[in-house]
C-alpha cells in the first residue's frame, strides 16, 4: 500500500508543514492512514500526525474527518474532553500523492492493546466502570452537543491518555509500532540499523511495561510493589472518519462487525442508539476480555444470520415487530420473527454466562447484566441514552480492593457499635 494513492512513507526524522513537525515513531495505521508522533517545534508539543493515503477517495474521507473533527474541537464543553482534540490539518506532498494531514492531540495506548496486554483475561470491574464512564461521557457529548453518530465505536478507537512523555522515552512501549508494522518494510525490506535497534528496545521495553500492565490490570507493579490502583483511567474517542449527524447520514451499512446493531443488519434505519449497543458490547469485553458476538458463516447460513442467532441466543427472542421491519428482514425471518436457516437456539442468558464461563461472582453478574442488557435491546428507541446511562447505579458503585462495596462511605461504620 506504499505506493501512489496509498500510504507517505515516513522516516524518523521527516520534517512536515514546511519544517513545524518533526516524525518521531509511528504510533498507529489503519485502512486510511499512516499516524506518527511527531514534535511540533511551534508549540515543543508532542503530536500525534494523521497522514491519509492519497487517492480521491481517501482525501475526500479525510476532508470528512477534518469537517466532523473541526465541529468538535475547541469547544468549552468540558466533555469535549472525551473525543480527541484536532489542532490543525496540512497537505503534504509526496512521491505517492497530496496527502491530507491532520495534526491531532497525541494519545495513549487503545483499549484493544489494553485487553491484549491484560492476556484476554478481562480488566477488574472498577477499571470497566472507570473506561465505561469515560466513553459515556464522549458519547453523550457527540449525540446531545452535535448530533454526532460516531457508527465506529470499538475498542481500537478509544484510546487511552498517554502517561508516557515522548521526550524521556521515545521508544517506549509494549505497543512498538515497529513490531508490528504489518505492511512491511518501508525501507524496501532492507530493515536498517536503527531499526533493529529500536525493535531491540521495544522489545525490552515490553519486559519494563509488564508495569504498565498492571497499571491497567489493577495488580501490582512488580518493580516497585507500588499499588497503582487508585490511578484514574481516563480515555479519549478517536477515528471519526466514518462519523455522520443523524440528520445527514451517509451509508447504509455501518459499523465493524462484531460491534453492529441488529438494526444495521436488518437495514431497519438507525440513530444514536448503534452507538449504545457498541458500547455495551465495548463494556463486555473489557470485563471479559473476549468479544460480546463473532459471527461467523456456517453451512447454509450467512455471517449475518449466525449474527442475529447469536444476538438471540444471549438476548431472547427478537419481538417479530422489530424483526420484520427492515428492508432485509425477508432475508433472514420468516413471517412469524423466526430465522429462516437457524431453527434450534441455544439460550444462555448473559448472566449465567459471566457466571459459568467467565467465573463472575452472582451479585457481580447480576449487577454487570442489569448495566448492559438495558443498552442490548432489539427496539432501539428503548435503549437508554447515553445521559441517562450515566446516571446508572453500576457506574458509581465502586470497589475497595478487597472487594468490599463502598457504597455511602463511612455510614455503616457510623452504625458500628464501638468495640465490635
Ligand atoms: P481505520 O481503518 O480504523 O478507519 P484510520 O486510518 O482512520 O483507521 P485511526 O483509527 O484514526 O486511522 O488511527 C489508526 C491508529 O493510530 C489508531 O488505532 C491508534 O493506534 C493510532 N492513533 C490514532 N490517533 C492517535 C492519537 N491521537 N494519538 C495516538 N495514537 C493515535
Ligand atoms: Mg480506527
Ligand atoms: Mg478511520
Amino acid at each position: 500500500s506504499y505506493r501512489k494513492g496509498g500510504y507517505h512513507a515516513v522516516r524518523v526524522g521527516d520534517q512536515f508543514a514546511g519544517g513545524r513537525f518533526i516524525a518521531q515513531r509511528k504510533l498507529g495505521w489503519g485502512q486510511f492512514s499512516t499516524v506518527w508522533l511527531a514534535y511540533d517545534t511551534s508549540t515543543s508539543a508532542y503530536v500525534a500526525l494523521k497522514i491519509q493515503k492519497s487517492a480521491a477517495q481517501f482525501v475526500q474521507a479525510a476532508l470528512h474527518e477534518i469537517d466532523v473533527l473541526a465541529s468538535i474541537s475547541n469547544d468549552v464543553d468540558v466533555n469535549s474532553k472525551c473525543v480527541v482534540q484536532l489542532i490543525d490539518h496540512f497537505k503534504h506532498a509526496g512521491p505517492n500523492g497530496q496527502h491530507l494531514c491532520m495534526v491531532l492531540e497525541f494519545l495513549g495506548d487503545s483499549l484493544l492493546r489494553l485487553i491484549k496486554y491484560n492476556r484476554y483475561k478481562g480488566l477488574p470491574l472498577n477499571k470497566v466502570r472507570e473506561i465505561c464512564h469515560c466513553i459515556l461521557l464522549g458519547l453523550d457529548y457527540l449525540h446531545r452537543e452535535h448530533g454526532i453518530i460516531h457508527t465506529d465505536l470499538k475498542p481500537e478507537n478509544v484510546l487511552l491518555i498517554s502517561t508516557i512523555d515522548p521526550a524521556k522515552d521515545p521508544v517506549r512501549s509494549e505497543l512498538s509500532p515497529i513490531l508490528e508494522r504489518p505492511e512491511g518494510n518501508i525501507n524496501g525490506g532492507v530493515t536498517s540499523l536503527i531499526e533493529k535497534k529500536l525493535k531491540r528496545r521495544a522489545r525490552r521495553a515490553v519486559a519494563k511495561i509488564s508495569g504498565r500492565n498492571a497499571l491497567l490490570g489493577g495488580n501490582e507493579d512488580p518493580k516497585s510493589g507500588r499499588n497503582l490502583d487508585g490511578i484514574d483511567v481516563r480515555c479519549k474517542v478517536v477515528d471519526f472518519g466514518n462519523a455522520c449527524w443523524a440528520d445527514k447520514q451517509f451509508a447504509e451499512e455501518i459499523q465493524t462487525r462484531q460491534y453492529r446493531a441488529p438494526e444495521v443488519i436488518l437495514e431497519a434505519g438507525y440513530s444514536f442508539s448503534v452507538d449504545m449497543w457498541s458500547f455495551a458490547c465495548i463494556a463486555f469485553e473489557l470485563a471479559t476480555g473476549d468479544m460480546l458476538f463473532t459471527p461467523k458463516v456456517g453451512q447454509g447460513f450467512s455471517e449475518n444470520e449466525d449474527h442475529l442467532a447469536l444476538m438471540m441466543e444471549l438476548l431472547g427472542k427478537m419481538p417479530r415487530k422489530v424483526a420484520i421491519a427492515g428492508a432485509k428482514s425477508k432475508d433472514f425471518f420468516d413471517r412469524h420473527g423466526d430465522l429462516k436457516r437457524i431453527r434450534r437456539l441455544k439460550f444462555w442468558p448473559l448472566s449465567k454466562l459471566l457466571v459459568e464461563r467467565y467465573k463472575f461472582s452472582e451479585s457481580d453478574a447480576h449487577e454487570f447484566s442489569e448495566f448492559v442488557l438495558p443498552l442490548l435491546d432489539f427496539t432501539p428507541e428503548k435503549r437508554p441514552t447515553a445521559q441517562k446511562c450515566l446516571e446508572h447505579p453500576w457506574l458509581k458503585k465502586m470497589e475497595n480492593e478487597s472487594g468490599v462495596e463502598n457504597v455511602g462511605v463511612g455510614m455503616s461504620n457510623l452504625k458500628m457499635e464501638p468495640g465490635k
